[in-house]
């Protein structure tokens, strides 16, 4: 955690009062809840009122996609909904909760939507009837997970907004490790999460239009403009704020974590490591690779004995056997994807850090390749 999200949390914990409270106390709480929003507004380049808290980026994603289509007052109804095939489990889980069609967007072999199919798709679909009271979701997010790869979220928009629908984006990598922009982006409704970028663990928010009505997932008490019940987690709230506030000072440290990054990367390819996302945008800090004949298992071991924490496919779903979806999505063969491993660097590793990870892996490695020779 940023050392400026542990202080403002730490401070926090000895609020007293409930936010939604009138007397002093509460109003207290208030005034920490609402310098939180305002800084991860600005972080998030969202509107005036469109910053709803919830505990992470899953719970956002949810709340996004099944309030949407929960919510009466919406004037159009969704019929459809559209998920890139590279998305976190979360927005697969959120679609198919809502009960309706969901059809999968292909993507490249770099992991990049395919832009001429969702142009094509959403054009047939759109007339195949009257929309007049209709529409569609779609879902793409902003960065992957896995291989850190940027999606062209603003032609996504333009595509989805010329054929009427409404698009969810899921930016719990990339905030805080890219400069974006909410309303620039062209998004309806994006989910972001703290702890990606330094904050603490167990919260997050979803960020939407103003206009856009939202049914919250649990019924209780108004909270969040009756968009999520539940009191507020001030504490962890007041430590994301502060954490959106470093991350947008610290933005100017891209060139420093890709830096980094790039110099592990030269090492794994100079030992035959095939590199995921290459040749397109990528996080700074994303290194996702293949290296033939070393399983993930026994590298994430072998990195793990010398104090290097990595993982293989997703961490949130580490432990799963089955090859990640998101390289298998890309077209990478199953004995590919499982000799994959992903390692991230953030706004807190250092050139050591890479050194550390290099050694480490170079020398496991070399003793794998020179046991199989
Ligand atoms: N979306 C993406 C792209 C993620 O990487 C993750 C978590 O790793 C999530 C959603 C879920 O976020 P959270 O862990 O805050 O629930």
């Amino acid at each position: 955690m940023r050392p400026e999200a542990l202080e403002a949390l730490t401070a926090a914990l000895s609020i007293t009062g409930n936010a939604s409270s009138v007397h002093a106390e509460g109003r207290a709480a208030r005034a920490t809840l609402e310098t939180a929003r305002e800084e991860v507004r600005a972080l998030a380049g969202a509107p005036v009122g469109g910053v709803v808290f919830t505990s992470g980026g899953t719970e956002a994603i949810h709340a996004g996609i099944r309030g949407l289509v929960n919510d009466g007052e919406n004037s159009k109804k969704l019929t459809k909904i559209f998920v890139s095939s590279v998305e976190h489990a979360a927005v697969f889980s959120a679609a198919e909760a809502t009960g309706l069609p969901v059809e999968k967007i292909p993507v490249d072999h770099h992991g990049v939507v395919d832009l001429d199919w969702l142009n094509k798709s959403l054009a047939d679909y759109t007339a195949g009837g009257d929309l007049s009271d209709e529409t569609v979701l779609v879902a793409v997010m902003l960065a992957n997970n896995e291989t850190g790869v940027i999606q062209p979220i603003t032609e996504v928009a333009d595509i989805v907004h010329s054929a009427g629908g409404l698009l969810l984006v899921d930016a719990v990598q990339a905030i805080g490790k890219i400069p974006l922009n909410f309303s620039m982006l062209g998004a309806d409704l994006m989910a972001i999460s703290a702890h990606k970028f330094g904050g603490p663990i167990g919260v997050g928010a979803l960020i939407t239009q103003p206009n856009l009505p939202i049914a919250p997932l649990m019924g209780g008490g108004g909270q969040e403009q009756n968009r999520r019940a539940g009191t507020h987690n001030v504490p962890a709230i007041a430590g994301f704020g502060k954490a959106a506030l470093a991350a947008r000072n610290d933005l100017r440290q891209i060139d420093r974590i890709s830096k980094v990054r790039n110099s592990a990367e030269r090492v794994v390819k100079n030992l035959g490591a095939t590199v995921f996302g290459e040749g397109v945008d990528r996080l700074p800090g994303a290194l996702c690779f293949s290296a033939p004949g070393f399983s993930s298992e026994t590298q994430l071991m072998s990195l793990d004995l010398a104090g290097v924490a990595a993982s293989a496919g997703s961490a949130c779903s580490s432990g799963k056997s089955s090859p990640s979806h998101v390289l298998t999505a890309m077209g990478v063969d199953r004995d590919a994807a499982r000799s994959s491993l992903r390692v991230s660097f953030g706004w807190s590793s250092t050139d050591d850090d890479a050194q550390a990870f290099c050694d480490a892996w170079s020398e496991a490695y070399t003793r794998i390749k020179s046991r199989a020779a």
